[in-house]
């Protein structure tokens, strides 16, 4: 017998917050949040995952139905916690597995009030203050990068991948004026480093220019895109009579933290306009999402050092400073706070240097009747999502206020400091070869050989001699071993979790390099983690013995 609408719609109404305050309805809510929290806590160990990390069944997941009869709020939590098994805990220091941060307390307090009242950003209709805050957010970011705050405009986007979407689909509509009405009719190209994210393919594909538009120059041995190679190609494309969408420039690639020169790429753009008197300004987008936050050290007093970090901290600092300075010459920066803003996802900002670039991307009111008829703000006229949260944007505004500049000098220096201190110990050992010893990022890409390898030329080796091919594949093969040591070992609560890459980079002679890679993004990471690591190592040597 199933009772009446009426009674189960009591039930039903109780699950949800109430619309007029109600103190003990109000606690309720709390507890059952504080519920969730503590039987999350109860899955800690002092392994770096929640609970257990048991083999998935996807085949009786794909064959799941919707219940009839419902559950009550305690018995959902229950049941949403045991998801949360086998979850890294990102920000313990023994996960330094790739780019993804631990959240802040504020930002998490940020996205329960942006999803409690649920603001939709496309208009200030539906969003109010919280329109204000995207629009707080976009400044003080573009402030932080050195964007004019009279002309820049910036908005929360869909990730990373987004920012650059945007950036290049900006860059479209400047090389084939009107796109966005008559579709993409022709070629144009887009320039980006062989080091660069790989939404660059996404981003090609999806605005239908395709694959085949996409130039991918090689990297220096810094992971920098090659200057002289991205002039010859912009050059002849342009000879050719072929149009340029974008260059992107990376300033911090994911995996090594390559920074390419937007200053010269800026120059080489200037360059081409003035000697072909293009009728267009090619585009070049800087994907920043993870360099921005450097920008918080150009103006530190390097010299004077007020916060005391090591020398060698202080140089990887400057020369960050050195690329990451330059970055607002670019006519637009992507930047995601779910990166190294220690906010959680998704909280990804594009900005552009000049408001009037958004224009171009922007519908005109008929097309869309049922909304914008007034208000002042209205980015869903020319954003791609329609609706947008508000919890990327309070997020990102709850870090930038709870850290200040300092704060995030902080805990980016910190996190540089302990990716040095590792590379130091890695160094101090004969058997194991840091790759991007030149690079000044949180991230540490390393190899380790096997008894009898000389380390002191093998890189080299590695990189440029054809002939030492077989001895790179087995060495590859090796480094798999010591990570698949490294990564059971550290499911079991014993040293830490790493990650592998299976091409860092690929040598003159193209063969993929494998590495180890170490992402360092958690504050709580000290000294004494970074020794686990590398005893870890050593003792999977051992282990893995000769081969
Ligand atoms: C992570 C990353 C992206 C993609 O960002 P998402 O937020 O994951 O979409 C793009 N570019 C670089 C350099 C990245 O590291």
């Amino acid at each position: 017998m199933t009772a009446h609408y009426r009674d189960l719609l009591t039930k039903i109404r109780l699950a949800f917050p109430q619309p007029v305050s109600d103190r003990v309805h109000d606690s309720y809510f709390v507890h059952s949040v504080m519920r969730a929290m503590d039987a999350v806590d109860a899955l800690k160990s002092e392994r770096p995952i929640l609970g257990v990390r048991d083999p998935l069944d996807y085949t009786a997941a794909r064959k799941t139905t919707l219940p009839m009869n419902g559950m009550s709020v305690e018995d959902v939590t229950t049941e949403l916690v045991t998801y949360c098994s086998g979850l890294a805990i990102w920000g313990h220091p023994h996960t330094q597995q790739n780019v993804v941060p631990p959240p802040t307390i504020s930002s998490l307090i940020g996205i329960l009030l942006a999803s409690l009242y649920n603001p939709n950003l496309s208009w200030d209709e539906y969003s109010h203050r919280i329109a204000l805050a995207e629009v707080e957010v976009a400044a003080m970011t573009a402030h932080l990068l050195g964007y004019d705050q009279e002309c820049a405009e910036g908005i929360f986007t869909f990730g990373g991948t987004g920012t650059t979407l945007y950036g290049v689909k900006v860059g479209l509509e400047k090389a084939l004026p009107g796109a966005m009405t008559h579709g993409v009719r022709e070629d144009a190209i887009v320039f980006a480093s062989d080091c660069s994210h790989y939404c660059r393919y996404n981003s090609v594909g999806w605005l239908g220019l395709g694959a085949k538009n996409l130039v991918t120059i090689p990297t220096d041995t810094s992971n920098a895109i090659d200057l002289d190679r991205l002039r010859d190609e912009a050059w002849t494309a342009v000879r050719a009579g072929k149009k340029i969408a974008a260059f992107i420039a990376t300033l911090g690639t994911t995996d090594a933290f390559g920074l390419d020169d937007v200053s010269a790429m800026v120059a080489i753009r200037d360059e081409l306009v003035e000697a072909f008197q293009l009728p267009y300004r090619p585009h070049v987008h800087a994907d920043a999402v993870i360099g921005w936050a450097w920008s918080v050290f150009n103006d530190y007093d390097f010299e004077a050092n007020p916060l005391g970090f090591r020398p060698r901290t202080i140089r990887a600092l400057a020369g960050t400073k050195r690329q990451v300075q330059h970055v607002s010459q670019a006519d637009s920066i992507g930047v995601d706070f779910h990166k190294p803003g220690f906010t959680p996802y998704i909280s990804s900002l594009v900005l552009f240097k000049n408001r009037a670039d958004l224009d171009l991307i922007r519908r005109s009111q008929d097309q869309m009747p049922y909304l914008y008829q007034f208000g002042e703000h209205r980015p869903g006229m020319f954003t791609l999502e329609t609706s947008r949260a508000g919890t990327g944007v309070l997020a990102a505004l709850a870090n930038l206020k709870l850290f200040g500049k300092q704060g995030l000098q902080v805990i980016i220096g910190h996190l540089v400091e302990m990716a040095h201190l590792l590379r130091e110990h890695l160094e101090g050992h004969a058997c194991t070869t840091v790759m991007n010893r030149d690079n000044f990022g949180p991230v540490t890409l390393f190899r380790v050989y096997p008894e009898g390898v000389d380390t002191f030329r093998v890189k080299e080796r590695e990189l440029k001699d054809p002939a030492y091919r077989e001895q790179l594949l087995a060495h590859n093969a090796y480094n798999r071993k010591v990570f698949a040591y490294v990564h059971q070992e550290a499911m079991a609560g014993r040293g830490a979790v790493l990650s592998l890459t299976d091409c860092y980079r690929y040598t003159d002679y193209g063969e993929p390099v494998v590495a180890l890679k170490s992402f360092i993004l958690s504050p709580f990471i000290d000294e004494e983690h970074v020794e686990v690591i590398v005893a870890k190592i050593l003792e999977a040597r051992e282990k893995i013995g000769v081969v």
